[in-house]
């Protein structure tokens, strides 16, 4: 049995960025993943403007300039009818790939001391008087794990694997997500949005001559035809005039294409089910807003002090629920449900057609909307 302060359940950015912040502050830290790394994933890979003061204050700046991403300036909506819209970021955001950013994380993560399982899927998880009894299983290899202090970080499509009763609550089955990368499409400085009946996509330049395209897309709308990812994408081009000329010269890159179902937008914000929760564990905010994994950076970092304050014996485990549930519902509740309110008006043609015609002539309307899905930047 190996005895350590803390572990953490999934090795996304919230999950590694947590593991990483308490190895700092002189924590044991095991972090766990089922997956084996690196390893591409359904995202839009835009690291947002609020997420650079994130990453500089975790000491991770330096990290991800080292994957020279690509540097993003402005929003283009580009909807079905020819109609565009463009957008200036409150900021400069990036674009980097995820099979990059993940395990760059991970080496962030292991040069501060965390221990990192990945390729284990955690059996059994048991509270006891000390803790958290955790059972893992690497191929044939099984090992215990007591520690004082369980996270998860486990994503979105995770529910719980504690014992005892499971949130209330049906998943919502009706959008899907995919993503490929591509060579071969010219890109400016922006990310493109390309809205078509049953969905939207993205593209935006991640370095190196290479673009990500993700699109997230209603299930019922894309149920006859190819099912594969380049198949679906190539659906959704059909469907935009101006995205089909976008993608007409587009070289999908090899094993580069991946899927996610389902992507419930309206999964309740939980921040705390008998352990604490992090990154998309806690909530989805729809891709739309492209702020997922800036909220994903935001949790671990409200989470982290008090973690440390609990492993050190300065607060009580409900002293840290409480500060960590409230930080989590004051700063995440207005971003996700104007992050919604988005959603719905693009999920109808129409309505996404007015709002685009009215932020013609009133530009300040779009820029507020867009500001209002933003985390506000936090200079802790
Ligand atoms: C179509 C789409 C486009 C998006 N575009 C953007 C974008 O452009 N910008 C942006 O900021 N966000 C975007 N997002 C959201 C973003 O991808 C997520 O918010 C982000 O990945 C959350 O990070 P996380 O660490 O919380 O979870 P994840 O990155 O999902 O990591 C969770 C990890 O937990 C592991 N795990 C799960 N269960 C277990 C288990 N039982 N045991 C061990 N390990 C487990 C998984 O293998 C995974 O590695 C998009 C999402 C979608 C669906």
């Amino acid at each position: 049995m190996h005895h350590l302060d803390t572990a953490v359940i999934g090795a996304g950015i919230a999950g590694s960025t947590l593991a990483r912040a308490l190895a700092v502050r002189g924590w044991e830290t095991l972090l766990i993943d089922r997956k084996k790394f690196p390893r591409h994933k359904v995202c839009g890979e835009f690291l947002s403007p609020e997420s650079q003061s994130m990453l500089k204050s975790l000491g991770l700046s330096e990290y991800v300039e080292s994957l020279q991403p690509s540097v993003i300036s402005r929003i283009r909506l580009i909807l079905s009818n020819g109609k565009v819209l463009e957008i200036p970021l409150p900021g400069i955001a990036l674009g980097v790939s995820r099979y990059l950013l993940d395990s760059t994380l991970h080496s962030a993560a292991l040069s501060s001391g965390v221990h990192i399982q990945t390729s284990t899927t955690v059996t059994s998880v048991s509270p006891n008087n000390k803790g958290y009894l955790i059972e893992t299983k690497q191929g044939d290899e099984h090992r215990t794990y007591q520690v004082r202090a369980l996270i998860a970080a486990w994503g979105a499509n995770c529910r719980t694997m504690l014992p005892g009763p499971h949130p209330k609550g049906s998943i919502n089955n009706s959008y899907m997500g995919v993503k490929s990368h591509f060579r071969g499409v010219g890109m400016e400085p922006v990310i493109e949005l390309y809205f078509f009946e049953g969905g939207y996509l993205g593209i935006s330049s991640i370095g190196g001559g290479v673009v990500n395209v993700s699109a997230l897309l209603k299930r019922k709308a894309f149920q006859n035809g190819d099912k594969t990812v380049l198949g679906l994408l190539y659906e959704c081009s059909r469907r935009n005039p101006i995205l089909h000329q976008k993608l007409a010269d587009a070289i999908p890159v090899p094993e580069t294409q991946t899927a996610v179902a389902p992507v419930d937008l309206t999964r309740k914000p939980v921040a705390w089910d008998r352990i604490p929760l992090v990154g998309d564990a806690v909530l989805t905010i729809p891709p739309l807003c492209g702020d997922g994994m800036s909220m994903a950076l935001r949790s671990a970092q409200l989470c982290a002090p008090l973690a440390d304050s609990y492993l050190a014996g300065d607060i009580t485990w409900a002293k840290w629920q409480r500060d960590y549930s409230r930080s989590i519902l004051r700063e995440f509740r207005g971003p996700l449900q104007w992050g919604r309110l988005l959603q719905r008006l693009f999920d109808v043609p129409l309505l996404s057609q007015l709002l685009v015609g009215a932020a013609h002539y009133t530009p300040g309307i779009a820029y507020g909307l867009v500001q209002a899905t933003r985390l506000k930047e936090n200079n802790e």
